[in-house]
């Protein structure tokens, strides 16, 4: 193990800094090799000669630590009628962000260019350059083919269908840009804030639609063509809705946050979207909160199934109607645990999003991070 520089990088990404002597011991190199390999991630800024330590010889030696500030990584996510960018550390700790309004059927170019001006406000404003950054991770809300970075028919994106963001933004920024969909990005993003406990976490974003991103063994599950979680048009029994798939009684036509306001319309009160239902629900409309808690129960139904099929050790509940408080995730907890098997929930925790706005970006910066550190990507940076 650890015959490369990427191998020995990667032992020193949990943040400990570490002597020679110990990389030795622990990789089973012999000293020259080591010092090599040390050599030229120092080369790379990819580590930083850290505190000197005593070593057992009482003689003093130099640690070495992983560099999280040895590039930057540009973040974003992108919505429907909102946007979230943000720069971050090789930790993904964030260095600069910004949040505004952006409608993305203006078309790619015009929402892509936005991106930029607004990423290169942030690069001023923390003292960084291009130069430091590598790579672009970016989310959006529609179906994406992530291996193109290309967009597959997207609903609410019209003139997006098959165009290359990777492309279009690796010409300008001259670096990796990796996309995916952003109920992917907030997966990852929960995933990286919730630790060693969550190898397997769904996060299930509740918003106009529903849609579910999936961490398997520490990994984001994308399915044969990408299509993985696309748990909205799964059909709930007993409903005759029909759904704009075409399909009838799928969770999103039945439980999703445009259904809610839709049906409260219906009932003389003025929701245009899922927002429109939360803010009722905050101000204590008695109609909002039992739609919405029935939504909750709904979503429960379709999960208990995948929680006895999949066994997950947290379920995550974002989007705009998770914003509505207990009262969804009182739904969704109810039926799971009503219905699931016992060893299945037995350590399962449900619960809010940890990250809330943020999911979104801290994933896009995970997803880099995990592209530009891998093994591989490192020994061709050193070999430059
Ligand atoms: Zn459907």
């Amino acid at each position: 193990m650890a015959d490369s520089p990427g191998a020995l990088l990667s032992i020193l990404r949990d943040g400990q800094a570490r002597t020679r002597a110990e990389l030795v011991q622990l990789t089973g190199l012999a000293r020259s090799t080591v010092s090599q390999r040390l050599d030229a991630l120092l080369l790379q800024r990819w580590i930083v000669p850290a505190e000197d330590t005593i070593s057992s010889g009482g003689r003093p030696s130099t640690a070495f630590a992983f560099n999280p500030l040895a590039r930057i990584v540009l973040a974003a996510d992108l919505g429907v009628t909102h946007a979230h960018l943000a720069i971050t550390d090789l930790h993904g700790a964030i260095l600069a962000e910004h949040a505004g309004d952006l409608a993305i059927d203006q078309g790619p170019e015009p929402c892509l260019g936005w991106l930029l001006e607004n990423f290169t406000k942030l690069l001023a404003e923390c003292g960084h350059g291009l130069a430091d950054v590598c790579g672009l991770g970016v989310g959006l809300p529609g179906p994406v083919d992530h291996q193109s970075g290309r967009p597959v028919n997207p609903p609410l994106m019209p003139g997006w269908d098959g165009f290359s963001v990777t492309t279009w933004l690796g010409s300008r920024i001259s670096a990796p840009v990796l996309v995916d969909n952003d109920v992917n990005i907030m997966a990852l993003g929960e995933h990286t804030a919730a630790g060693p406990q969550a190898g397997h976490l769904l996060f299930a974003k509740v918003g106009t639609g529903i849609g579910c991103g999936i961490i398997a063994d520490d990994r984001l599950h994308r399915g044969a063509r990408g299509a993985a979680g696309d748990i909205g048009h799964i059909g709930v029994p007993g409903s005759d809705v029909v759904c704009r798939c075409g399909n009838i009684g799928c969770l999103e036509a039945v439980a999703g946050g445009g259904a809610l306001a839709a049906r409260l319309r219906g009932e003389g009160l003025q929701t245009a979207d899922a927002r429109d239902v939360v803010r009722l629900v905050r101000a204590g409309d008695t109609r909002a909160i039992r739609l919405v808690r029935q939504s909750g129960r709904e979503l429960g139904l379709v999960l208990a199934s995948i929680v006895n099929f999949f066994n997950p050790s947290q379920i995550v509940i974002g989007g705009d109607l998770a914003d509505a408080g207990e009262h969804l995730i009182a739904g969704v907890r109810e039926v799971i645990y009503g219905r699931s098997l016992p060893l299945a929930t037995q350590r399962l925790d449900i619960r809010p999003s940890a990250l809330g706005a943020r999911a979104g970006v801290t994933g896009a910066a995970a997803m880099v991070v995990d592209h530009v550190l891998a093994p591989d990507a490192v020994d061709q940076s050193v070999q430059r």
